[in-house]
């Protein structure tokens, strides 16, 4: 069953959420520049991305390689750029080679699954160091988070910008039905291993697929307790 099939039902107020990240979006383009969108490559980042083209606002999109991606992902990630690359600069960040080689070589290629420390000692390395390269200079950056992901997660607002960069959740309160069906009237290429039942995809060592019913972010860092679940990108002090 293909997760078109399986979520891909809009709540009643489906158009006018639409509107309203149209709105945002285009608002963004006009007031927060230089703008970028990051992306995991997951479903709400494709949908953002189709909007930017769509819409034609000016704004990057960057993508962090951590060099512990799916061949799924990767094989998106072309798409990508074949799609929109030629509209927008799609940029890829990748970690310092020397300082992830010697994490592995210190802590092993499974070391994430040892402690929480060290799970987040990889992840600075491999997401958060390139993540402040691709911030750097920008004024305001684009996410797919939404409230219903995670307890985490329901607290966000459509514009946030209480850190030093304004942050825009174009689909803050979206559901997944929303975006699966904006996905579907739009034809949006999306990670085919949504339809393996991987509802969050990251890191190939660090996500699993879930069972019906299993919560959203539950395929990710499966082996931690719920609190730890961020690797830092969208966490707030
Ligand atoms: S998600 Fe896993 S593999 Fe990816 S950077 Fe974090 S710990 Fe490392």
């Amino acid at each position: 069953m293909s997760a078109i099939s399986l979520h891909a039902k809009p709540s009643a107020d489906y158009d006018q959420k639409v509107a309203a990240a149209q709105s945002l979006l285009r608002e963004a383009g006009e007031l927060y520049q230089p703008l970028t969108q990051a992306s995991s490559l997951g479903v709400e980042d494709m949908v953002i991305t189709h909007l930017l083209h769509s819409l034609g606002v000016k704004s990057e999109v960057f993508v962090l390689q951590t060099g512990k991606l799916h061949a799924q992902t990767l094989d998106l990630l072309g798409t990508v750029q074949r799609q929109y690359g030629s509209q927008r600069a799609i940029r890829i960040y990748e970690p310092d080679a020397k300082a992830a080689q010697t994490f592995e070589a210190t802590n092993g290629k499974d070391a994430m699954y040892q402690s929480i420390a060290l799970r987040k000692q990889c992840c600075d390395i491999r997401k958060m160091q390139p993540l402040a390269q691709a911030l750097e200079g920008k004024r305001a950056w684009i996410t797919g988070l939404r409230k219903e992901q995670s307890d985490a997660r329901a607290a966000i607002h459509a514009i946030e910008d209480s850190s030093e960069k304004i942050k825009i959740n174009a689909l803050h309160d979206w559901t997944l039905g929303d975006v699966w069906h904006y996905v579907k009237s739009h034809n949006v290429p999306y990670n085919p291993l949504h339809d393996q039942f991987y509802p969050s995809i990251g890191c190939e060592p660090c996500t699993r697929a879930v069972t019906l019913g299993e919560d959203f972010r539950s395929g990710r860092w499966w082996w931690e307790n719920e609190a730890a679940k961020e690797c830092g990108l969208h966490v707030t002090a």
